[in-house]
This record gives structure tokens, C-alpha cells and sequence, in this order.
């Protein structure tokens, strides 16, 4: 149970670096998080991308 917990713990660390990294390349690194296709600002960091990619994205 403890070893599940920790992984999931360090799988949304990840997800909060990525997040973080990809605001930082869309040129706002005062963001969370930003769209990996067209950059805006996303508000959750467990998303890759807006809710408008994300339909496009998703086929
Ligand atoms: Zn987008």
C-alpha cells in the first residue's frame, strides 16, 4: 500500500514538472501549467492540455 502511495505521489510530481516546464516554454513561468499544443494557461497540472485541444487532440 505505502509503495502504491509513494508512486503515485512521485508520478504527479513528475506531472507537476512537466507542467511546470511546459508554462515556463510557452514564455509564463508564473503558470502552473500551460497547453502543450497551443499554450494557453491550464489551470490543473494533471492536464497536457486545455479543455479546446484537448477535444481536438483526443480522436
Ligand atoms: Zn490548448
Amino acid at each position: 500500500m505505502f509503495e502504491t502511495q509513494y508512486n503515485e505521489e512521485m508520478e504527479a510530481e513528475v506531472r507537476r514538472l512537466e507542467a511546470k516546464k511546459r508554462a515556463e516554454e510557452a514564455g509564463h513561468p508564473e503558470w502552473d501549467n500551460a497547453c502543450a499544443s497551443c499554450g494557453c494557461q491550464v489551470a490543473s497540472t494533471d492536464d497536457k492540455y486545455c479543455d479546446a485541444c484537448c477535444r481536438t487532440v483526443q480522436t
